[in-house]
C-alpha cells in the first residue's frame, strides 16, 4: 500500500512518519516538495504517485496571525483540502485529514459529539471547517480527525512555551476558564494509523471522528501539571516561576477568539476502532520525559 504524507514536519507529520512507516511504502512530503497554498501542482503530484491513501498533516495553524492572513489560511486550511480531496477521489484514494476543536463555539460544557453544530469563533476555525466540508463533498473515501490542543516534544506548543517562561518568570498567569484535553501528537499517530488499517477495509468507518486523549483539565491546570511534573522528573531544573495564577480568558485578549469548552466526544473514535484512549497526563508525563533528557527517569 503507498501512502503520501503531507506536512511530514508538522508535531503530528513528524510522528505519522514514524507510525505509518510499517503499513507500507510512504511517501513523506513537506513544503518544499509540496505547497498547499498552490494546488495545482499539488494535484500533479498525487496523480503521479497514484497513493492508495493521502494523510494531510499539513495545516496553518497559527491561531491568531490567521486574523491578519485569511487568505493564506483560507488557501491552505480550506482550498488544499478541497483539492486533495477530488484527486483523492479521481484516483481510488483515501484521504485523511486532521481538524480542531475549534470548528466549534464552545458553548456549554458538554463533550460535543461529530454531528454537534459547529460554530467556529476564528478565522482559523472557520478555514478549517470549510476544508472539512470541501472534503466531505469531494469524496466519501475520507477520515477527519478532529483533535485538540496537540503537543509533541518537538515543535512549538502549550508546554514547551510554559517551562520556558517558568525559567524567565518569577509569576505566570495562564488561562483557566477554557477546557479541553492536551492530546500528544504520538497518539494521533498511531490511533491514525489504526484507524487507516481498518478504514481501507471497511466503508463503516469514514467520515468525521474526534480524537483527543482522556480526561479534562484548563489551560492553568495543564501549566501546573507541567511544571509539577519538571521539577519532579528533573530536580536540578530551575523553574523561577513559583506560583501559577488563573486568570479568565478577559483577562488575556487574543486576534483571535478561542472556545471556552474544547471537550470532544470520542466515543465513536473508540467504538469504531475498538481504541483505548489514555488520559492527557500520560501523554504529558511522557513528552516532558524526552524534553527534559535522560535525568529525567533516573
Ligand atoms: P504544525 O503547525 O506542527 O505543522 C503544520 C505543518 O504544516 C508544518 O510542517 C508546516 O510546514 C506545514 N505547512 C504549513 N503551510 C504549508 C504549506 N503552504 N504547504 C505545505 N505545508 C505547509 O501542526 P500540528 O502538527 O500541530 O497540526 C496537525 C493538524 O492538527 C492540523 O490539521 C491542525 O489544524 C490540527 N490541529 C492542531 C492543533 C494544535 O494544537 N496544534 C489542535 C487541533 C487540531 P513548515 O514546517 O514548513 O511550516
Amino acid at each position: 500500500m503507498k501512502i503520501l504524507l503531507l506536512g511530514k514536519n508538522g508535531q503530528v507529520g513528524w510522528e505519522l512518519q514514524r507510525s505509518l512507516a510499517p503499513l507500507g511504502e510512504l511517501v513523506a512530503l513537506d513544503r518544499r516538495d509540496a505547497d498547499l497554498s498552490h494546488p495545482e501542482p499539488l494535484r500533479e503530484r498525487v496523480r503521479q504517485l497514484r497513493p492508495a491513501v493521502v494523510v494531510n498533516a499539513a495545516a496553518y495553524t497559527a491561531v491568531d496571525k490567521a486574523e491578519s492572513e485569511p487568505v493564506l489560511a483560507h488557501a491552505i486550511n480550506a482550498l488544499a483540502p478541497g483539492a486533495l480531496a477530488e484527486v483523492a477521489h479521481e484516483v481510488g484514494a483515501l484521504l485523511v485529514h486532521f481538524s480542531t476543536d475549534y470548528v466549534f463555539d464552545g458553548s456549554g460544557d458538554a463533550p460535543r459529539a461529530e454531528a454537534a453544530p459547529t460554530g467556529p469563533l476564528s478565522v482559523y476555525g472557520q478555514t478549517k471547517l470549510e476544508g472539512e466540508q470541501r472534503i466531505q463533498a469531494a469524496c466519501d473515501r475520507h477520515l477527519i480527525l478532529r483533535t485538540s490542543w496537540v503537543h509533541a516534544a518537538r515543535g512549538g506548543n502549550f508546554a514547551r512555551t510554559m517551562l520556558r517562561l517558568a525559567q524567565e518568570r518569577e509569576e505566570l498567569k495562564v488561562i483557566d476558564d477554557q477546557i479541553g484535553a492536551p492530546t500528544g501528537a504520538d497518539l494521533i499517530a498511531d490511533v491514525t494509523a489504526h484507524a487507516i488499517r481498518q478504514a481501507v477495509r471497511d466503508p463503516a468507518c469514514m467520515g468525521v471522528h474526534h480524537l483527543a486523549a482522556a480526561g479534562e483539565t484548563s489551560w492553568h491546570g495543564y501549566a501546573r501539571f507541567v511544571l509539577d511534573m519538571a521539577r519532579e522528573l528533573q530536580p536540578g531544573l530551575v523553574l523561577r516561576a513559583r506560583e501559577v495564577l488563573p486568570i479568565p480568558t478577559s483577562a488575556y485578549p487574543t486576534p483571535a477568539r478561542r472556545p471556552l469548552n474544547s471537550r470532544l466526544d470520542t466515543t465513536r473514535l473508540r467504538q469504531t476502532f475498538g481504541l483505548n484512549l489514555p488520559h492527557w497526563k500520560t501523554g504529558v508525563q511522557r513528552m516532558l520525559s524526552e524534553i527534559l533528557g535522560p535525568k529525567a527517569t533516573t
